[in-house]
């Protein structure tokens, strides 16, 4: 008789609220690569059609930087025979004032 096996408690869950915490917080860590991604293919191996031409500031624009200065080859992605005659050309162009060799603002 008497077997009062009613009350047993089964603790239910209360409590045990599983935290809040989401993840670790793994943040990227040192990523030193920022910056411009280009692709590093020199524009005049890639394609044989284009010409280095001091007469033509066109085309060497695209390797001064908005002040004038040249852009260095592990920016602009040349390869070394065609970073060289860019270089050459801008100063050429220069001289007969198709380029700028520096531009100063206001
Ligand atoms: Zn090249």
């Amino acid at each position: 008789m008497a077997l009062e096996a009613d009350d047993i408690d089964y603790g239910g869950d209360e409590g045990y609220g599983r935290g809040k915490g989401k993840g670790k917080g793994a943040k990227g860590g040192d990523d030193k690569r920022s910056g411009p991604a280009r692709r590093k293919v020199c524009r005049f191996c890639a394609d044989k059609n284009v010409a280095i031409d001091y007469k033509d500031p066109q085309t060497l624009k695209y390797f001064i930087t908005d002040r004038g200065k040249v852009i260095p080859r592990r920016i602009s992605g040349n390869c070394a025979k065609h970073q060289r005659k860019v270089a050459v050309a801008i100063k050429r162009s220069r001289m007969i004032a198709l380029m700028p060799f520096t531009v100063t603002g206001k």
